[in-house]
């Protein structure tokens, strides 16, 4: 179906109470193709400050997936995610798993820098969750893994303070999760990195099952 047909079949579908319709897989993008599609977003207005979009990056079919928050400084730079000091961090919890970056994916709910790195706003959520959502899809990863509140609070839904959902191993979509501290807190705060460490032993027990 060319876009612009499945767009009115949604609309349509919309006018007679329907909320959501589920594709067939045959018509779902590719990862490459999200990308191209996401390289090009003009949905919010970060897409007037941002110098790149981060799409994120790693294995198509990696078991295990990171969810951060937004790019920063050095991500919007280089268009890659989690390359400045959290990022440094991010690949020491990968280390404790024995993976390796490349093995992993790595992506953010906000695909552009929201400017001085605030929060993300609620419509620039709801404008980039899509994005994010096609991508667990199309990854269909074993586990995810939630970095800091935004991740988590987005997926489900909710508004949950980090402190109390880390380390609870639940499920999204029938796939496990398990949210974990954002590496940029653990900067800030780390007597927590014990805790972060737990997480990362849980994670590689269970990609192990
Ligand atoms: N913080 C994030 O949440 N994501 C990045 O890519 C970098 C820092």
């Amino acid at each position: 179906m060319a876009e612009l047909d499945a767009r009115r079949f949604l609309t349509a579908l919309k006018e007679m109470g329907i909320e959501s319709y589920f594709f067939d897989r045959k018509s779902m993008p590719t990862l490459t193709t999200l990308r191209q599609k996401t390289l090009q977003c003009t949905k919010c207005s970060l897409a007037q400050t941002r110098m790149h979009v981060v799409f994120g990056e790693g294995s198509n079919k990696a078991r295990l997936v990171f969810v951060g928050e937004a790019p920063g400084e050095e991500e919007d730079i280089q268009g890659r995610p989690f390359v400045g000091k959290a990022g440094k961090l991010l690949d020491q919890m990968i280390g404790r798993i024995a993976l390796r970056r490349e093995e992993v994916y790595i992506c953010n709910v906000l695909k552009c820098r929201p400017p001085n790195n605030r929060d993300p706003e609620p419509e620039e959520i709801e404008a980039c969750k899509d994005y994010l959502l096609l991508q667990l899809e199309l990854i269909d990863p074993k586990i995810i893994c939630t970095l800091g509140r935004h991740a988590y609070n987005t997926l489900f839904n909710v508004d949950e303070r980090i402190t109390k959902i880390r380390g609870t191993l639940t499920e999204f979509k029938g796939t496990q999760l398990l949210p974990t501290y954002h590496p940029s807190f653990l900067l800030r705060n780390q007597t927590r990195i014990s805790e972060a460490w737990e997480d990362m032993e849980r994670l590689k027990q269970l990609l192990k099952e």
